[in-house]
């Protein structure tokens, strides 16, 4: 539904659903948060859930289901092979994007698995508007380099570019002509492209990257795990689109690509993933990995009730007023957030508001992880947690050099149906708090830090004494007897 206007002149997001299961939060003293914290290494994927008032890590698997998919979980056929819930995941994929063949994956990282093992030989390249943590660790295993060829738009902090997700088409054409076809193993592209702040594509460019890849005989693989809130960025934002129905849309996306895969903790409010794809011989290709990685070709891995769920949760993104909660959420947020002077990627994107760290605390040098230091300062401020996506989320070169990030963000992901809008509101007003007192916080150190994908649980500590200074700073002012 557009959205509503209200006589008082307002603009919130309204909810086009309604609450019928709640779950109790638990909202600790600061210094037992600071407790927390510290036992987890200042890495908020190391905290206890428990111990978390509100938990925007990651719109991964935990967006709220609805009462339709609930009940379609409960006639789930339990098969090893040939379930008739396989075949309703099926048809229902056949049905929105078109493509004969899919093969299941037990979520969105295990079908790159299978893509780079098939597809990525060394010395290839796969060039994408951006990277993803989990595509690039899956392409460089197998020896493979990713190339990001974003638009320059796209890592412009502040923008009112309403499409920073799309490729760099012209870059795409000088890249073949200078390493040819062959080199090139597929190009992937992104949708609602994730670590630059969900900032999502045009159809346009769908339409003109994907062109160039079949022009020199390509493959073009659509990463589709972030793709309802493009569609709803599409629908409201792409000039000439806004008559299309998001079926639509939807069909007109998949009929540029070769393969769609997705992580089904995104696309679908479920847990699982798979990979669609066009031609059969591709098909067979990669068929022989799933039952050897994931399990039998009918369920991937995944269970057959979040099968069910899955399903439910593809027709209902089909339905604006079913993925335009999550956007309307996050722009109420980026918007207040901007008002307040508080630096924040915009224009508002898809999956989560993004503090950008690096203007927030210009003062931490980036080897000093700005983003991650802001991601526990708000933790300790609020019992939010949120997720560094900056130079600690990056993996270090094979000399040992670490790379520094394009970007340093706090990501504060929305999972879809889940929080209310006066929770929104006490998250904007700790961030408000936290910026006024910017200039307490410090950097962080590894104590541990892993060699792949490091940020999932390296451990860290803060450089000199700023916690005990932000946490008594905040009982003075804020109180908050518990
Ligand atoms: C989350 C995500 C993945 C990985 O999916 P998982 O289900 O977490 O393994 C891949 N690509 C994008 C764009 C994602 O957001």
């Amino acid at each position: 539904m557009a959205k509503v206007t209200f006589f008082s002149g307002q603009q919130l997001p309204l909810e086009m659903h309604k609450v019928r299961i709640i779950q109790k939060l638990n909202l600790l003293p600061i210094e037992e948060r600071r407790r927390a914290i510290s036992e987890a290494g200042y890495n908020t994927f190391l905290l206890n859930n428990s111990d978390v008032f509100l938990d925007m890590l990651t719109d991964s698997g935990v967006n709220a289901m609805s009462d339709q998919q609930q009940a379609a979980m409960l006639i789930a056929d339990d098969a090893y092979a040939g379930s008739a819930t396989y075949t309703r995941l099926y048809n229902k994929l056949v049905e929105i994007f078109g493509m004969t063949y899919f093969l299941p994956a037990h979520q969105g990282r295990a079908a790159e698995h299978i893509l780079s093992r098939s597809l990525v030989k060394p010395g290839t390249y796969v060039p994408m508007n951006y990277h993803f943590t989990t595509s690039k660790a899956h392409v460089t295993a197998m020896g493979g380099e990713v190339l990001e060829l974003i638009t320059p738009a796209g890592l412009e902090v502040t923008s009112t570019n309403r499409f920073k997700g799309n490729f760099d088409v012209a870059a795409l054409e000088r890249l073949i002509a200078d390493k040819g076809a062959d080199a090139i193993a597929y190009v992937r592209v992104e949708a609602g492209t994730n670590l630059i702040g969900g900032q999502p594509l045009s159809l346009a460019n769908f339409r003109q990257t994907t062109e160039v890849c079949h022009k020199h005989g390509i493959l073009a693989v659509l990463d589709a795990s972030l793709l309802a809130d493009n569609l709803h960025f599409i629908k409201t934002a792409e000039p000439g689109c806004e008559d299309l129905s998001i079926p639509e849309i939807t069909k007109a996306i998949a009929d540029c690509f070769d393969i769609i895969y997705f992580s089904a903790r995104k696309l679908g409010f479920g847990r699982g993933g798979g990979i669609c794809i066009r031609d059969e011989s591709l098909y067979r290709q990669m068929r022989g990995l799933v039952p050897m990685f994931e399990g039998f070709l009918t369920y991937g891995g995944m269970s057959v009730r979040e099968m069910e769920a899955i399903t439910v949760g593809l027709d209902e993104t089909m339905d604006e007023d079913m993925i335009n909660q999550g956007p309307q959420f996050i722009e109420h947020m980026v918007s207040e957030l901007d008002a307040r002077g508080i630096p924040v990627i915009t224009p508002a994107g898809g999956l989560g508001a993004h503090l950008d760290a690096k203007r927030f605390l210009p003062h931490i040098p980036q080897p000093h992880y700005p983003a991650g230091a802001l991601a526990s300062a708000l933790y300790i401020a609020s019992g939010v947690r949120g997720m560094e996506r900056g130079t600690l989320s990056e993996q270090r070169d094979a000399d040992g050099v670490e790379p520094l990030a394009n970007m340093e963000l706090v990501r504060l992901a929305l999972p879809r149906r889940v929080f209310t809008l006066s929770q929104v509101n006490y998250a904007i007003d700790r961030i408000a708090w936290l910026f006024s007192h910017r200039d307490l916080i410090g950097g962080l150190q590894f104590v541990e830090e892993p060699e792949i994908l490091r940020f999932f649980y390296g451990r860290l500590e803060p450089i000199g004494d700023w916690v005990d200074q932000l946490v008594a700073r905040f009982r003075d002012e804020l109180g908050e007897s518990l």
